[in-house]
């Protein structure tokens, strides 16, 4: 495939992906794509008859009247998108007055959360992640709960403070009980954190008291995004029992702003890992049920010029995959909606340089890694920015996610 825009093999967004997402352009939300360095306008191309659907479902603010609509109409129209740019096709290569108004470089416009989003889940499946802070809070006899190997673990979080990349995020303040002989205090969070994460959106869910199958999962599944858990430690460490996260995550999640579809990821399926013990029936998943996608985390104090690479892993170490964690979150007849997000859990990999969150990058604090700049870190401090890019490799072009990226404010 090749398009009549240029962009190099390292670019994110050739015509292999057309990812989707939601542009601020001339003050108004507008549906988009990318394509090389730019966003092209799909609000317009629908408007004018060059995208034909049977609803037109590309004037609204959001992508969730789109992702409703299942996957064929999702297929159809990434088909029709592709041909639409590719460089064979006369349509909009030859129409000098439309290609002027329907494409806007990237860097120029700005990019808002492309999903009205409505219940948000968070999953704990990366084996390495759980054993690291299992090891470091139970002791390693303890690190993996019995229960981690059965079923993939997982709290409700909350979709109200979910916020896309470039939103700063502010140092929140809680209860702490930062001495176990004492009473606890309340002030700013001092261990701040980030989770490297992917999530999904559910196109097309289920009814109250129905389930989604493993086998049928990925058609109720419209893409995925890059997803920063923002994490306060010291709030959690108090809180989490016995019921989960609280505050310690509620005040911020970022996310990527460009929907990669799944359809964009086929050419990336891989096996993923071996399980341990033999799961339930219905959480049995054969073939290639994940997804080879690089992942990178770069940390930047105020100080430096240039973020420094902190963490690289891959979403394929998750050990429980998308289909497994759609098919238990709706096996007891729980229904998922339109515009619904599930987010993997922190993706750590089996190496010291994939471990995808700060808390097990220095040990929980006891070994602070260094920085360019001569400055040291156990956690995220006022001024650092976070950035996460995901990128799936091809062999002459790749596919890639863009970034999340949030700079920390300090505590109101
Ligand atoms: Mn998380």
């Amino acid at each position: 495939m090749k398009s009549f825009i240029t962009y190099g093999r390292d670019s994110h967004f050739p015509i292999e992906n057309i990812p989707f997402g939601v542009a601020l352009i001339n003050g108004e939300k507008r549906i988009v794509t990318a394509i090389g360095d730019y966003v092209l306008d799909l609000k317009m191309l629908e408007g004018i008859g060059y995208i034909f659907q049977e609803k037109k479902v590309f004037q609204t603010e959001t992508l969730n009247e789109f992702m409703g609509c299942g996957k064929k109409v999702w297929t159809d129209a990434r088909n029709r998108i592709q041909k639409l740019l590719d460089a064979d096709n006369a349509e909009l290569r030859d129409s000098e007055v439309i290609r002027n108004e329907c494409f806007h470089l990237m860097k120029d416009v700005e990019m808002v959360l492309p999903v009205s989003i409505g219940d948000y889940t968070d999953f704990y499946s990366s084996r390495e992640h759980a054993s690291n802070v299992g090891e470091m809070f139970r002791g390693k006899e303890n690190a993996l709960m019995p229960n981690w190997l059965h079923i993939p673990i997982a709290y409700h979080g909350r979709s109200s403070s979910i916020i896309v990349s470039g939103e700063d995020v502010r140092r929140p303040k809680g209860q702490t009980r930062p001495d176990p002989n004492a009473a606890p205090v309340f002030g700013a969070s001092k261990q701040m954190d980030f989770e490297l994460e992917m999530g999904f959106f559910i196109g097309t869910g289920n009814n109250l008291g129905e389930n989604i199958t493993v086998e049928n999962a990925e058609e109720h599944i419209f893409g995925m995004v890059v997803v920063n858990d923002w994490s306060a430690r010291d709030i959690q460490a108090w809180e989490y029992q016995p019921l989960g996260p609280f505050l310690a995550k509620n005040f911020a999640t970022s996310i990527s702003p460009w929907i990669v579809t799944l359809d964009a990821l086929q050419p990336f399926r891989t096996e993923g890992p071996k399980f341990e013990k033999e799961l339930l029936p219905y959480l049995q998943t054969k073939g290639n049920p994940t997804f080879d996608i690089n992942l990178e985390v770069k940390l930047k104090s105020g100080k430096m010029d240039e973020a420094v690479m902190i963490c690289e892993s891959n979403y394929k170490y998750l050990y429980y995959n998308m289909r497994q964690h759609l098919a238990h979150h709706t096996v007891n007849g729980c229904n998922t909606r339109t515009g619904d997000m599930m987010a993997s859990g922190t993706i750590s990999g089996p190496t010291k340089d994939a471990r995808g969150s700060m808390l097990e990058i220095t040990w929980r604090g006891t070994e602070p890694i260094k920085l360019p700049s001569g400055e040291e870190r156990k956690f995220i401090e006022d001024g650092d920015t976070v950035i996460m890019r995901a990128y799936a490799k091809g062999e002459n072009y790749t596919v890639g996610f863009g970034e999340v990226k949030a700079k920390l404010l300090p505590a109101k």
